[in-house]
């Protein structure tokens, strides 16, 4: 018989507190694992879901809208509680749409929609291998180049104004090579 179990992270992206109401921006993570029976084969199934959730001052929920992407929920919340941008400084350096707050420590960073149409020099679909952290570099976008920083089985996307030869040059110029001295990123 095949079992199943249901692994469920939630993640606030920002949160923000107003007229004694808490507005959250969550990114909800489930994995379903299905064993397809005791010695062999198990297949996963990931999958996420975005919520701009409403709460009262005793962390009820009050109301929950689902989203279809993290890119239209977090276009809402900030168009709705945040559109100063005092809380969410982070946005894709070529579509503009906000991004979470792990964005911020990077330079020029890319939404994964705007990172979905990346191509290599020979206009293919980029390689990596996240076992080894490496892939190829640099990439386009709409016949922009970024460089794709690789870590921690993924990798984050940076748009590159300055054409630069590589990464180094690229971080260099960027400001990027200081800021990581000051707290390892
Ligand atoms: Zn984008």
């Amino acid at each position: 018989m095949a079992k199943e179990k249901e692994i469920k992270r939630e993640e606030i992206c920002y949160q923000i507190t107003r007229d004694s109401y808490i507005y959250q921006a969550v990114e909800r993570f489930i994995e379903t694992t299905r064993r397809i029976d005791k010695s062999t084969s198990i297949s996963k199934y990931t999958k996420f879901q975005y919520f701009l959730i409403k709460r009262d001052k005793d962390n009820k929920i009050l109301s929950m809208k689902e989203y279809p992407s993290i890119n239209s929920l977090l276009k809402d919340f900030k168009h709705k509680h945040d559109p100063e941008g005092a809380v969410m400084k982070a946005q894709c350096a070529l579509c503009e749409v906000p991004l979470i707050k792990f964005y911020e420590n990077y330079p020029n960073p890319v939404c994964r929609e705007c990172d979905s149409k990346a191509v290599n020099l020979r206009g293919e679909e980029p390689k990596w291998n996240s076992w080894a952290d490496e892939g190829e570099n640099p990439v386009f976008i709409n016949g922009k180049k970024c460089w794709r920083r690789y870590r921690f089985g993924g990798y984050i996307t940076m748009f590159d104004p300055y054409d630069s030869r590589d990464e180094a040059e690229f971080y260099e110029k960027s400001g990027f090579i200081k800021k990581r001295k000051r707290r390892e990123v």
